[in-house]
C-alpha cells in the first residue's frame, strides 16, 4: 500500500542545531549500518523507515560500504526514497561517507581524491539522489596529506552534489587540523560523527566535545546503545535474531559476566526513571544538550519507537549520574 507519511510526524520529536550552523538535526537519527542489506527482509526495513519517518527522524545516515554486501544499503534506501517517500526529498536530510574499502585496488578506499569523490558518485547513483546533504570522511588516512581530503571534500561541495559535509572519528587534534583547511575553503564543514555511548567514552577523554564545543561543530553520536548491549536483550542469554547472535560486529565477548552485571546494574536505574535501559542510554547522550543526534540502529519498527520514548525524559539527577558512572565508568 502507498505509504503516508503521518500528519502528525513533527509534533513530539525535538531538533536541534548543528553546532553554528543553519541546520537542524532531530535528536534521535537513524542508521542504516545493519539491518538494511541483502540478508535482511526489505519489506521490514520499509516499514523501519516509515516508523522513523512518522515519528518526526528526519535524518538517515548511510555509508559507502554498508550493507552487506557493500552499496546495498544505500541501493535498497534508494528504492525506499522512490517508492515511500517520493516527494519528501526536501523533508530528509540524508547523509553518506567514504573511507573504507568498497572495491578492489588501490583507489578503492581511504582518503584520496580519486577514492573520495569516485565514492560520492557511486553513492547518489544507488541512492538515485543529484545530492546529499551530508558527505563525510569516514576515518582519517595517515597516509594521505589531509588537505587532499578535505579539498576533496570542498569539491563535493562546489560541484553541487553535498550541502554540508562532516568527519567521521577524527580524533580532537586530527578535527582542528582538517577543520583549519576546510574553514579557509569556506566549506562548511558543521559535523563531526564519532562513537559514544556510557561504555564507551573515548570522545570525553580525548577532549572531542571540547573542541567542538569551540570550533562550533554538531556531533551526532554512532552506537549509543553499545550496538544493543545497553538493552535488556543479552541480560538472559543471547536471542537467535540478535546483532550479536549473527557474528557481525558485536563480539560476544564483551557479552561477559562483568558487563552484564553492570548493564543489569543500570537497567535498574532505568526502570526507577520509569525508562527502558534503552532509552535511559539515549537520554544520556543526549543530557545537557551538548550532542545534537543520538545514531540508533534498529532491527524492527518497535524499537524505533521505543527509541523516541527516551524524549520524553532527558534530565538526570547528579546522584543517578554517580551510580550510572559506578556501573558503567571505568
Ligand atoms: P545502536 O547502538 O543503536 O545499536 C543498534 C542495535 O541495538 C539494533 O540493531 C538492535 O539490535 C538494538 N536496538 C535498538 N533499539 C533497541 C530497543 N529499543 N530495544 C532493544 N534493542 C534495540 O547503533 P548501531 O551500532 O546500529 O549504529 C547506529 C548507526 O551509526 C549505524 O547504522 C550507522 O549509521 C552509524 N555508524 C557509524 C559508524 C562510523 O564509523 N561512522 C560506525 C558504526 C555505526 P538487534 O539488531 O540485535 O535487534
Amino acid at each position: 500500500m502507498a505509504y503516508l507519511p503521518a500528519e502528525t510526524r513533527y509534533d513530539e520529536m525535538l531538533y536541534n542545531r548543528c553546532g553554528r550552523s543553519g541546520l537542524l538535526l532531530p535528536a534521535i537519527s537513524l542508521g542504516l549500518w545493519h539491518n538494511f542489506g541483502e540478508d535482511k527482509s526489505a519489506a521490514t526495513a520499509r516499514e523501519i523507515c516509515r516508523t522513523a519517518f512518522d515519528l518526526g527522524i528526519t535524518h538517515f545516515d548511510l555509508a559507502n560500504n554498508y550493507g552487506p554486501p557493500p552499496g546495498s544499503a544505500e541501493t535498497l534506501f534508494g528504492e525506499i526514497l522512490r517508492n515511500d517517500f517520493h516527494g519528501l526529498r526536501d523533508e530528509l536530510v540524508i547523509s553518506t561517507k567514504a573511507g573504507y574499502r568498497m572495491w578492489p585496488g588501490p583507489y578503492g578506499e581511504w582518503g584520496s581524491r580519486k577514492y573520495v569523490l569516485s565514492s560520492l558518485d557511486q553513492s547518489l547513483k544507488r541512492m538515485g539522489l543529484d545530492y546529499v546533504d551530508i558527505f563525510y570522511s569516514h576515518r582519517f588516512d595517515p597516509n594521505t596529506p589531509l588537505e587532499e581530503t578535505m579539498l576533496a571534500l570542498d569539491s563535493a561541495v562546489r560541484q553541487g552534489k553535498a550541502l554540508y559535509v562532516g568527519l567521521s572519528s577524527y580524533n580532537s587534534q586530527r578535527t582542528r587540523e582538517a577543520l583549519a583547511i576546510l574553514r579557509e575553503l569556506k566549506t562548511p564543514c558543521i559535523i563531526h560523527q564519532p562513537s559514544y555511548s556510557m561504555l564507551n567514552r573515548w570522545i570525553e577523554e580525548d577532549g572531542l566535545l571540547d573542541t567542538l564545543d569551540a570550533l562550533g561543530m554538531g556531533s551526532i553520536v554512532f552506537s549509543p546503545l553499545a550496538q544493543g548491549m545497553l538493552t535488556t536483550k543479552y541480560l538472559n542469554g543471547i536471542p537467535d535474531e540478535s546483532r550479536a547472535a549473527q557474528g557481525k560486529s558485536l563480539r560476544t565477548s564483551f557479552l561477559n559476566e562483568d558487563n552484564i552485571a553492570r548493564i543489569r546494574g543500570l537497567n535498574g536505574i532505568a526502570e526507577r526513571r520509569g525508562q527502558t535501559l534503552a532509552q535511559m542510554a539515549l537520554a544520556w547522550v543526549l543530557r545537557g544538550g551538548r550532542v545534537t543526534s543520538a545514531l540508533i540502529g534498529a532491527s524492527r519498527p518497535e524499537q524505533v519507537v521505543d527509541c523516541v520514548g527516551a524524549l520524553k525524559n532527558l534530565s538526570f539527577t547528579a546522584d543517578e549520574l554517580a551510580e550510572i558512572d559506578r556501573y558503567a565508568g571505568e
